[in-house]
């Protein structure tokens, strides 16, 4: 199971260029609102150094926040990809696209986008009505870019959303109109009871799904760009600050983070038996990304996971597979000390060995 995961992370990057957006949802993940903070001095230079240790990235989301509210800030971040020859797209609530002339000359400032995601769903109703995403969706199109709708909602979808979801397919193609679920992050965790009601729980909770980090408009890294994003403090999986300490010296403390690592080759089952076998499992977690959030969220429920972190045969083994998926891509310094500390003739973690067995 981990040689479909492993090899392929770190093929998309996310970067929210700001965390401010001309609106003020109330299911907002990010907390954006027009007084949010806009992305720090530096930020597009040292993305880009960053994003050249990724020799297998191929794709660059900007996200925020509104990407669209710093329009300096994105035409920076596009000249940097186009000249990596690294595709890029952006996540929008189509503010800007009161008319079809509004929307099109928007995406005509932007040259060198590849990918328009328009996301809306009933909150962001409230500012952004549907003729606003069609002429975002209609625009993108002409512009030849590969546009989406992006359509957030309850599992057992709701009147209102069943209505806006058959008025945006009056102008969206079906194959553009992505799902997506409403989640308990951010401002959204006042609806965290109401939610875990409507959504199914998943009864294997697998690996973590992320292809790629994420770094925010303050240069912080973390591994993804899901449910942690709504942390503002720092966790479990906080990799450091691309703007006050070398590029390489982030990515190196991400790929060999025993807490990461496990959660890509081994999956949040393994966790979930490994707490329970403890008597340490004092929540049931939902799904793979809430698991983390929880995980992350409660410094409490991490450090019952310290002990196996900590514990020399376990690392050396989850190390030796990263390695062994990673090659050149992964750093090779935590292996080089746990090799003078390993103890050889010990049997293997079983969910180890499986990872280690060729399908
Ligand atoms: S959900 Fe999106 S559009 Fe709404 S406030 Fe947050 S970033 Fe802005
Ligand atoms: S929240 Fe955790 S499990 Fe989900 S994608 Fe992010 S790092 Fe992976």
């Amino acid at each position: 199971m981990a040689s479909d995961q492993l090899p392929d992370y770190g093929r998309h990057l996310a970067v929210s260029i700001t965390n401010a957006c001309p609106l003020q949802c109330g299911h907002c993940i990010s907390n954006s609102s027009p007084k949010s903070r806009q992305g720090f001095q530096g930020l597009a230079e040292n993305f880009a150094g960053f994003l050249d240790l990724w020799p297998k990235a191929r794709h660059v989301t900007l996200t925020g926040g509104e990407p669209f509210y710093d329009l300096a800030g994105m035409k920076l971040f596009l000249e940097l990809c186009v000249q990596r020859e690294v595709r890029a797209g952006a996540i929008t609530s189509g503010y800007w696209a009161k008319t079809p002339k509004a929307a099109a000359e928007m995406l005509n400032k932007v040259p060198g986008l590849h990918s328009l995601t328009i996301s809306s769903d009933v909150f962001h109703q409230q500012y952004v009505s549907v003729d606003f995403i069609a002429n975002a969706y209609r625009a993108g199109r002409e512009r030849g870019l590969l546009t989406h709708v992006r359509l957030t909602g309850h599992a057992e979808t709701k009147d209102d959303e069943r209505e806006l979801r058959a008025k945006i397919l009056d102008f969206c193609d079906r194959e553009d109109l992505e799902d997506a679920l409403l989640a308990p992050y951010g401002r959204a965790e006042e609806f965290r009871e109401e939610l875990a009601r409507s959504t199914p729980r998943e009864a294997k909770l697998g690996l973590c799904p992320s292809s790629g980090p994420h770094i925010f408009e303050s240069g912080r890294v973390t591994p993804c760009c899901n449910s942690i994003v709504s942390l503002e403090q720092e966790h479990a999986l906080d990799f450091g600050n691309i703007l006050g300490e070398p590029s390489s010296a982030v990515k190196a403390r991400l790929l060999s983070d025993e807490f990461f690592l496990t959660i890509k080759i081994l999956g949040f089952d393994f966790l979930r038996d490994y707490l329970d076998e403890i008597g340490e499992l004092d929540f049931a977690p939902v799904s793979a990304c809430e698991f983390c959030f929880q995980l992350c969220k409660e410094p409490r429920q991490f450090r019952k996971l310290e002990s196996l972190f900590k514990n020399p045969e376990f690392r050396f083994q989850l190390h030796a597979i990263a390695i062994g998926e990673y090659g050149n891509h992964f750093s090779g310094a935590p292996i080089k000390s746990l090799l003078a500390t390993h103890v050889t003739g010990t049997e293997m973690v079983p969910e180890l060995e499986q990872a280690t067995t060729p399908a």
